[in-house]
């Protein structure tokens, strides 16, 4: 298969949605005109097999991996998003593995109007390079040092399901339905509008790399420290059933994968952000003027606080 071909595939299906797309693919770079008065914002991730993604994983999954979790940082600053070019090594560009990474990228752009304005392949292990440019009005960015005393931190969706789909991967053909759906989280995650959330939400983050680590990044950028209730933690019915207590709170705190929001907002402005989201909206804890997280359970009894060494019980597993 000619080394272009994946990306003739990809403009094919997803060249031409917009119109601020002057130039897509065909030239030596793209042209863009981004919408009046608005800002672009601009991200980039790479996905590497074995580390970032099982090596057994369908192609279609690699696909839409690579796409949503860009998306989902997009979504995270409260971007909307518009374009995206891709950059792929792989050992060997086979027709069907294409076809099925393309249709995977398709499937996790879903209706947004977003086009694929660039891409490149070479030869090598498989790793995909995907960035990622969303717009949004001048000074609405959602950033991580937004967050004030007072606000409620909540998060969208789901916690936990990814961490533990990570686990059960290789028994996966064993797997029960809970399992299963545990598994396609990781596989698919679901990136969530956070363009909606422009106005409403102060501080946003998406959990890629764990609630607690996430959360922190905000409390850093932001000077501020939080108190979190674990018990609220918003878990499926799957992982409910699957899981004892203590591994779920874990996957829940440590586990990454999920791409959920973490936001903080004033308390008045809950309903407003409930409405504007088409997924639940769940609210877990509070920011707090003293720096430092701590972590209660339902009963109000001290789970743990961040230390100089980190997290003593939730580090890993
Ligand atoms: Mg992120």
């Amino acid at each position: 298969m000619r080394e272009f071909a994946l990306i003739d595939r990809l403009a094919a299906r997803l060249a031409s949605r917009r119109p601020d797309t002057r130039i897509g693919i065909g030239d030596d770079a793209a042209l863009i005109a981004p919408p009046a008065g608005e800002e672009l914002t601009i991200t980039t991730d790479t996905l590497i097999a074995g580390r970032h993604f099982p090596h057994d994983t369908p192609a279609r999954d690699v696909g839409y991996k690579a796409v949503a979790v860009n998306l989902s940082d997009l979504a995270a600053m409260g971007a909307t998003p518009a374009w995206i070019t891709i950059a792929l090594a792989a050992p060997a560009l086979e027709a069907q593995w294409c076809d099925a990474f393309v249709d995977g990228a398709c499937d996790a752009i879903g209706a947004s109007a977003v086009d694929i304005v660039g891409g490149d392949t070479t030869r090598g292990d498989l790793s995909i390079t995907i960035t990622a440019i969303g717009h949004l009005p001048v000074g609405t960015a959602l950033r991580r040092s937004a967050a004030q005393a007072g606000d409620l931190i909540a998060v969208t969706g789901t916690l936990g399901d990814a961490a533990h789909g990570l686990r059960r991967w290789p028994m996966r053909a064993r797997a029960t339905a809970d399992e299963r759906y545990c598994i396609s989280r990781l596989a698919r995650p679901q990136w969530r509008d956070g363009a909606a959330l422009r106005g409403i939400a102060h501080a946003a983050i998406d959990v890629s790399d764990g609630l607690l680590a996430d959360l922190g990044h905000v409390l850093a950028a932001s000077a501020c420290g939080a108190r979190v209730d674990v018990d609220a933690l918003p878990a499926s019915a799957a992982l409910r059933r699957c899981t004892a207590r203590e591994p779920r709170r874990e996957y829940q705190l440590t586990g990454g994968d999920d791409y959920e929001l973490c936001i903080t907002l004033a308390p008045e402005a809950l309903d407003r952000a409930r409405a504007a989201l088409d997924c639940p909206l769940t609210v877990i804890g509070e920011i707090e003027a003293e720096t430092g997280l701590r972590l209660f359970d339902a009963h109000g009894s001290s789970v743990c606080a961040s230390g100089p060494g980190g997290w003593d019980h939730f580090h890993g597993y």
